[in-house]
């Protein structure tokens, strides 16, 4: 009854009759004095928005929807402020980021003695035999710069299993604890791609670098069902403080879905999920009968998420040339690309089952290996709207742009990373395969479409940094202030539109989101400042004040 009334309130005012409330039927919610950009072409501009239940009935002047207010109708006064699309991140990996809120961070550590201490304290909180992981220390913070060593830390973790990453990723200190848990000794050999870092005496000194971290990894139990709950929740906290009512979630284990599909039946969702699992697991979810964007509004499944490659950072990224400071290599593919034909099958056989396949491409042969992958498949299995993507789509060969768009995939790029990376990419691929790195503007300009997300937690999940970043192109360490390859940028128009209704595309929610308009989910946020007034490089400030999802608001500053 509820439901019809709200169908028939949405019909009446899509009908744009003069007066487009049903009668007898006032709003929920109201948003008065706002500054609307609504991401909709019909309507790019309004100065209020009614919403019934979790849709938006009527966007407007002022006059338009006072029509909507009622007795029971919550107003909220945006006081003149800027109101967008809520904001889709279209790559995150969140689990990982909400645990990562909660670990110990020592990024700013200034010595061995604070780091030390840091982790004693933290040990003092934790259950004997409870894990400490996290870490993003950086060595090179200390004068003299040193590598840690578990010594700085034994005795204050007497039983407490520590292993702390670099911030990089590619080096992390064990404690004595976890170096036996592990297995460790000075016997251990390093393994290919690996090392045991050693002291003069051949003894661990507690840092494992690359490949040999997979020792400790595998003792590190899987998080119990607590833990992952914990951290959905403040993942859901950050992305609602952010303005992000959206995300896609990348490879979660099937145990985080179980406690989305959990959090959805009672309501608890405060962000939108699209998962993506494992590519080499397609089959599961094709049993089922479970295909593209398959779900409610609040929990989808369908998609199936792959790798082709590694990275730039760690020169893993698969180029069609070495590597212009590593000429040894040009990358590596993934071993799911080994043998190539195992791969075909599973995303010929995915996309016959009508699941959407998400694969993760960086260096310039990978996304091209792709694209080929992806033609045969197209041809294999008949036309359909498919929306294949390519993840990151960093470095991309100028010969491969016009079939990227000719195979209508879209390019999921995390613009924060350009800046980045920006500041040593070019002494790793040259200054010709820079040109068409991050290259927003030609996919753009060639008519790929794209989808804005971070990959969080590998960069921040806040997206005012991630239009910033696609729009200035500044990198990090402040030496291109008018930007990295800045042919590459885009409008603010186009990097909203993409964090928005472009992401809504690339999960085929397009329909139900992405832009302020009559019959869309009621996802938007109301920020603190005019982005699309205030000059570029202040939108980095911005703060969200108010994100609503549904029709309710699930932050407020
Ligand atoms: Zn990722």
């Amino acid at each position: 009854m509820w439901k019809t009334s709200i169908l028939a309130a949405v019909a009446i005012a899509a009908a744009g009759s003069a007066c487009a409330r049903a009668s007898g039927t006032a709003a929920d919610v109201v948003i008065t004095h706002a500054n609307v950009w609504t991401g909709d072409a019909v309507r790019r501009n309004a100065e209020a928005i009614a919403i019934i239940g979790e849709r938006i009935v009527d966007v407007g002047g002022a006059r338009d929807i006072e029509r909507w207010r009622g007795a029971g109708t919550r107003e909220i006064d945006a006081g003149g402020r800027r109101v967008i699309p809520g904001l889709n991140d279209a790559h995150v990996h969140f689990v990982d980021g909400g645990s990562q809120l909660d670990y110990l961070d020592l990024k700013d550590a200034a010595t061995p003695e604070e780091f030390a201490k840091r982790i004693g304290d933290r040990a003092k909180t934790m259950r004997a035999g409870e894990w400490m992981l996290g870490g993003n220390w950086d060595d090179q913070n200390w004068t003299p710069a040193r590598m840690p060593t578990k010594e700085m830390i034994d005795a204050l973790t007497p039983s407490t299993p520590v292993f702390l990453n670099r911030y990089d990723g590619h080096a992390a200190l064990a404690n004595s604890l976890a170096l036996k848990l592990a297995g460790v000794t000075a016997k251990t050999q390093d393994p290919a791609g690996g090392a045991v870092v050693r002291d003069a005496g051949g003894n661990p000194t507690g840092v494992l670098k690359d490949a040999a971290m997979g020792a400790v990894n595998k003792v590190i139990p899987p998080p119990t069902p607590e833990r992952r709950l914990q951290a959905v929740k403040r993942a859901m906290d950050h992305a609602a403080s952010l303005g992000v009512t959206s995300v896609q979630d990348m490879n979660p284990p099937y145990e985080d879905i179980a406690i989305y599909a959990d959090l959805a039946n009672q309501g608890k969702l405060t962000v939108r999920i699209s998962a993506a699992p494992m590519e080499t697991g397609w089959q599961d979810q094709a049993k089922l009968g479970v295909h593209r964007s398959f779900g409610s509004d609040w929990l989808r499944l369908g998609a199936v998420k792959g790798y082709a490659d590694g990275s730039l950072g760690s020169t893993t990224a698969f180029f069609f040339e070495p590597y212009t400071d590593a000429p040894n290599t040009r990358g590596l593919l993934s071993d799911e690309m080994q043998p190539l034909d195992q791969m075909r099958a599973r995303l010929t056989g995915a996309d016959k089952a009508g699941l959407q396949l998400c694969i993760h491409a960086i260096g310039d042969a990978a996304i091209s290996q792709i694209l080929d992958l992806y033609s045969e498949i197209v041809k294999a299995n008949g036309p359909r709207d498919r929306r294949l993507r390519i993840e990151h789509a960093q470095h991309i060969a100028p010969k491969d742009f016009d079939r990227f768009a000719a195979l209508g995939v879209i390019a999921s790029v995390q613009p924060y990373q350009a800046i980045d990376d920006g500041r040593w990419a070019e002494r790793r691929i040259g200054a010709e395969r820079v040109k068409t790195t991050y290259a927003f503007r030609t996919l753009l300009d060639k008519g790929v479409r794209l989808a804005l997300g971070t990959d969080w937690p590998v960069a921040p999940l806040n997206p005012m940094l991630t239009l910033y970043a696609a729009v200035t192109r500044a990198t990090l360490d402040g030496k291109n202030p008018n930007g990295w390859v800045p042919e590459q940028k885009i409008s603010l128009q186009q990097a909203v539109a993409a964090h928005t209704a472009g992401s809504a595309y690339a999960e085929f929610q397009e329909k139900d989101k992405g832009t302020i308009a009559r019959g869309k989910l009621a996802d938007l946020v109301i920020l603190s400042d005019d982005i699309f007034s205030i000059a570029p490089a202040a939108i980095k400030d911005v703060k969200v004040l108010t994100t609503i999802v549904g029709g309710k608001v699930v932050f407020q500053r």
